[in-house]
């Protein structure tokens, strides 16, 4: 009885397997479409200086709607993006897309806007694309200088192959680029690299940030990671700021940005224009 029951949750963990890898493949096969047939957007999340409250940059976050109307989360289709090799196209289309829509807001704002973009750069796009080609071809296409992005990385991109990362990131730096390190302290830290490698601003996982206040554990690693990054002449972004309240702790702790719901969730390229240039937005046309 032992022996059938065994070969019937073997047989059960096959069948899912295999719903699974349907699953991923149906998804890689509408991905593969939706990048070619140009359905991807991105919307735009703000990052602010915890002081003040300005905006001193967007977020690039990749949105996907598929032909059924079905909204699809990133944190679903860019693993199988990256499994499958899309990361490339889909990483591509992000720098070149944020990279159109900042020279819109340029144009709008009439030299007005300062404001930078962060786009996120997988470890496997880095691995494979040459991303100071990518730089050169925003320039030239948009007239976007390197100096208005920010590139985040996780620490998945540096543990695979630190030679080869140290020298791309230390181009990248040349170009005039900032390195953000996302997700900070939720992947394998080697606490070396961070010290060798040209990294401008760690960024805070919003798990240690949300509900921070009242968890002792929380706030001791966020303080860690501000100290940490203080000593390294770095500096911090909060991720997941929710509240007033957190929004004023992280600054009283010496955090420099934050991002969340509390100043915005992320936005279409309109609007986020809207809400960085209030007053000039009702003139604006060229963001669409
Ligand atoms: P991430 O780079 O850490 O981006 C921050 C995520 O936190 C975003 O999720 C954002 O919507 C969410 N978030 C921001 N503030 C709050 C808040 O106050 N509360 C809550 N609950 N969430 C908040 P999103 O847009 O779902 O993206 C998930 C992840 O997918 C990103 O995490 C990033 O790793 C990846 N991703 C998105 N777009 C791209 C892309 O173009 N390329 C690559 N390689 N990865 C991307
Ligand atoms: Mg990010
Ligand atoms: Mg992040
Ligand atoms: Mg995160």
């Amino acid at each position: 009885a032992k022996r059938a029951k065994d070969t019937g949750l073997v047989e059960e963990y096959q069948n899912q397997a295999l719903a699974v890898a349907r699953e991923r493949f149906t998804m890689e096969t509408a991905l593969r479409a939706a990048i070619e047939n140009r359905e991807l957007r991105l919307h735009y999340q703000p990052i602010c200086d915890l002081t003040s409250g300005k905006i001193v940059s967007f977020e690039a976050l990749a949105r996907w709607t598929d032909r059924e109307g079905r909204e699809h989360s990133p944190t679903d289709f860019i693993p199988v993006a990256e499994e499958s090799g899309l990361i490339v196209p889909l990483g591509r289309w992000a720098l070149d897309e944020a990279a159109r829509t900042l020279a819109g807001w340029d144009h709008d704002a009439g030299g007005n806007c300062r404001v930078r973009v962060a786009v996120n750069l997988s470890a496997i796009q880095l691995q494979r694309d040459a991303i100071t080609t990518l730089l050169d071809t925003a320039f030239s296409r948009y007239g976007v200088a390197a100096n208005r992005f920010t590139l985040e990385l996780t620490e998945s991109a540096i543990v695979s192959d630190p030679d080869r990362m140290a020298a791309i990131m230390n181009e990248l730096k040349e170009l005039g680029a900032t390195l953000a390190m996302d997700d900070f302290g939720t992947g394998y830290s080697n606490l070396a690299y961070l010290q060798r490698l040209p990294i401008d601003v760690l960024k805070i996982d919003r798990s240690f940030v949300t509900g921070m206040l009242a968890d002792r554990d929380k706030i001791s690693i966020v303080r860690a990671i501000l100290s940490l990054s203080q000593a390294l002449g770095m500096r911090t972004t909060a991720e997941g700021i929710e509240t007033n309240e957190l929004a004023q702790t992280l600054a009283g702790l010496g955090c420099t940005y934050g991002q969340g719901y509390l100043y915005a969730k992320p936005l279409d390229a309109a609007s986020a224009y809207a809400l960085l240039m209030p007053s000039t937005a009702d003139t604006a046309s060229s963001v669409s």
